[in-house]
């Protein structure tokens, strides 16, 4: 065989995935028809992947017994070389293991509010553990849309969530006033990533992702009948919109008030955003290709009903 060889990606159905022929994933993997892929019309097609991750490997579409490509790989050292091998040895390069993962995505219901840690944060929340972070590597990812791509990502200006404590009194019933006040007195600094400030917006996200439910759901419950009824302003309509879909999807979830918090991205097909260690942020809606870390870790947050570790997540962030 040649060092240019087609591989069969496999795919994975989560719930939040596009349903059957909708999902770039399905289109694509159906392309793979030959090599056993059957279309489910209703399942949810969430990810395509490409790589040597070990649960779940990609393999040779025109080898006999469709062998996979980390023992191809092995067994063939010269077609990663031995710079590549020597560079992620730690991340078994050696054994045919890539240090990158390529995934397309297809999103209709939006993912968790997350971060992925950095190398050293991910090494001790593997030693800690095992059972939720399952490999001790980092995760930085890319993601370039394939077709209209919605995502919350990053914090938005201090300034611009200013203007959402004084204009949404539902969000802003769920900071301690001393917490609201302090970043209020620096949310027009000139120096937006100082000491002060940093610690400022770091005080308010904690105070928000770890409100109580008796507080936070009457005050969404709220926020969600002012919206319907028409009570906001015409130059809110993107953040009513997100706030609304996200509430559709995660009802009375704390992660709907990340709305206020976090940049709302609308990228166009062939634009991309990249995504260092300790950015917050949730993929909202499109279809997405994502390189990243062969990793699988995430810490989550909200709109997820999987583990919320909430002090991990507010800890490793970059404020
Ligand atoms: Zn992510």
């Amino acid at each position: 065989m040649s060092a240019a060889f087609k591989l069969i990606p496999t795919t994975q159905k989560y719930d939040w995935g596009k349903v059957g022929l909708s999902s770039k994933v399905a289109q694509y993997a159906a392309a793979y028809s030959a090599a056993g892929f059957t279309l489910d019309e209703n399942a949810p097609y969430a990810e395509l992947w490409m790589g040597t991750h070990h649960s779940s490997p990609s393999r040779l579409l025109d080898s006999p017994s469709q062998e996979k490509l980390s023992d191809y790989l092995a067994a063939h050292p010269e077609l990663l070389g031995s710079p590549v091998i020597e560079r992620f040895r730690s991340e078994g390069a050696a054994e045919g293991n890539l240090p990158f993962l390529f995934k397309i995505l297809a999103i209709e219901k939006a993912l968790s509010i997350q971060t992925h840690p950095d190398k050293e944060m991910a090494q001790r929340l593997h030693k800690e553990r095992p059972d939720v972070y399952k490999d001790a590597n980092h995760k930085p990812e890319m993601a370039l849309a394939l077709t209209p791509f919605q995502a919350m990502c990053g914090f938005l200006p201090l300034a611009r969530i200013a203007d959402y404590i004084v204009d949404t009194p539902e969000f802003a019933a769920l900071v301690p006033q001393a917490i609201r006040e302090q970043f209020l007195s620096i949310a027009s600094s000139d120096d937006p990533t100082g000491p002060t400030e940093k610690k400022a917006l770091k005080d308010l996200f904690t105070a928000v992702m770890t409100a109580q439910e008796s507080i936070f759901k009457p005050e969404l419950e709220k926020l969600v009948a002012r919206y319907h009824s028409g009570g906001a302003k015409a130059s809110e309509k993107d953040v009513v919109d997100l706030a609304l879909r996200l509430n559709s999807q995660f009802p009375g979830d704390i992660g709907v008030f990340c709305a206020f918090i976090l940049n709302h991205l609308v990228l166009k097909p062939g634009e991309a955003i990249f995504l260092a260690a300790g950015e917050p942020h949730a993929y909202v809606s499109g279809d997405i290709a994502e390189c990243m870390a062969t990793s699988d870790n995430v810490i989550r947050a909200g709109l997820t009903p999987k583990l919320r570790d909430v002090p991990n997540l507010v800890a490793g962030l970059t404020y």
